[in-house]
């Protein structure tokens, strides 16, 4: 561990870099300000669905869909012949069954969707003999069984040693607020702030994962650019763990930090339906949600991937089109087509490579295509445009995220008193690990 430091990861829920830099240049954001004096910043890319259980996932395990498997906010489960939806909207979750939606979320992602081939930072870090604490992040799979808050419910989550995640699991006794009244005033953000708080106080973890979601949840409301208060919250969040470690000297000399955004955001002018876009077909299945949907073939579909792509030429729910065509992928965009699969030392690609030219969009593309729980068609739609969830909701005249865009996709990573240069959120379980000493799971690079 360098310097014998401990680690905090920290992400701020759909936060542009532009937000960022203009907020650490004014002194908006003192915290972030403060570390970023300190540290190195870059511009980093996202995965694709650029969505927050999709990229949370990403965050915790480095690496992509084809290794963690948690496609989208809503798929469709093959094995079990059903909907998962996360929670697009609670419109969204009441139509695809709230009891449902809410084990899915709460347990079901990590217990039985999540990739059993990816290697969470609390398992590698834990089975090192490293304590691991999370905060309110979805993705959390570890060792230890947590028994929820809630009377009559038994059920165990399998989390980090140290587990907090919106007042339904708490592995101490620490008098935080109730995180889920208030979520437009910044209740989340605010019960995280005094878990982080506590944690710190106690010196109780050797690698904290500080996820606050208040910020994404005021930008889809009022638009990327437009949620300065929400900024101002997230970052007296990170605020408290410096003033907890005494200070900003102290906080330095005891932790390194990390950072990042897992997704972008960009302005919604226009809600559009997927599902009608697709015209009159039998035997398919639309999940859409946000700014990403996929098209699923059922046994009863006549048509093949190719065809149905061709459906959606000049559609306004789709910018790329993507699928997957034997050992290649095809990208679809304005009626042209681009071939592509890895080759030794990069891509192998046939057709104009500039149709997919947003941020790591050959390997965002790849990876998505390849999890076995999306659908054969993956669409990326059009900037300015969001597909309407299972209740017909979209966040019209706020923000949204979720296409290859690199709007939705670029995020900030700032760096402090960390080795090496995470330029992807994939890099950043890696430089986590190297930072412990402990072994990357094969899947992923150094970075
Ligand atoms: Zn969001």
């Amino acid at each position: 561990m360098a310097g014998g430091k401990k680690l905090i990861l920290a992400v701020i829920d759909g936060l542009t870099p532009d937000v960022f830099e203009e907020a650490v240049e004014t002194g908006s954001a003192p915290a972030l300000a403060f570390l970023a004096r300190n540290g190195r910043y870059r511009r980093g890319v996202s995965t694709f669905p650029s969505l927050t259980p999709v990229c949370l996932s990403s965050i915790a395990t480095g690496g992509h869909p084809d290794i963690h498997r948690i496609p989208h906010l809503v798929w469709w489960h093959r094995g079990e012949q059903r909907l998962v939806e996360y929670g697009s909207s609670f419109a969204a979750i009441r139509a695809a069954g709230a009891r449902r939606s809410i084990l899915d979320a709460i347990f079901n992602m990590n217990e039985q969707h999540l990739g059993r081939d990816a290697v969470t930072l609390y398992e590698a870090l834990e089975d090192a003999g490293l304590t691991t604490a999370a905060v309110n992040i979805t993705c959390y799979r570890g060792r230890t069984p947590h028994v929820p808050l809630v009377p009559g419910l038994t059920r165990p989550a399998y989390g980090p040693r140290e587990f907090f995640f919106y007042s339904l699991f708490e592995s101490e006794v620490t008098g935080a607020p109730v995180a889920v009244f208030g979520r437009s005033t910044g209740s989340i953000d605010a019960y995280a702030a005094y878990v982080g708080r506590w944690l710190v106080t106690r010196d109780g973890f050797d690698l904290l994962v500080y996820y606050l979601p208040d910020y994404d949840y005021a930008s889809h409301v009022l638009g990327p650019g437009g949620s300065q208060e929400a900024l101002a919250r997230s970052d007296a969040a990170l605020g408290a763990l410096i003033e907890a470690a005494g200070g900003p000297d102290e906080f330095l000399e005891r932790y390194a930090i990390a950072v990042c955004a897992d997704h972008g955001q960009t302005r919604v002018d226009r809600a559009v339906s997927l599902e009608s876009s697709l015209g009159d077909v039998d035997g398919v299945l639309v999940t859409a949600s946000n700014r990403a949907g996929m098209v699923y073939r059922l046994p009863a579909c006549r048509e093949d991937a190719d065809e149905l792509a061709r459906r959606l030429d000049g559609s306004p729910a789709a910018e790329v089109v993507l699928y997957r065509e034997g050992a290649e992928a095809v990208a679809r965009r304005g009626g042209e087509e681009l071939r592509f699969a890895p080759a030794a030392g990069g891509w192998a690609t046939s057709g104009d490579a500039a149709l997919l030219d947003q941020p790591d969009a050959l390997e965002r593309a790849w990876a998505a295509l390849a999890n076995p729980n999306a659908g054969e068609l993956l669409v990326s739609p059009p900037l300015g445009v969001e597909l309407t969830d299972l209740a017909g909701r979209s966040h019209l005249g706020g923000g949204s995220h979720g296409s290859l865009e690199a709007g939705d996709s670029e995020v900030p990573i700032l760096t402090v008193g960390l080795d090496g240069e995470p330029r992807r959120i994939v890099d950043l379980a890696p430089v986590a690990l190297a930072h412990f000493g402990v072994e990357l799971p094969a899947y992923a690079d150094a970075a």
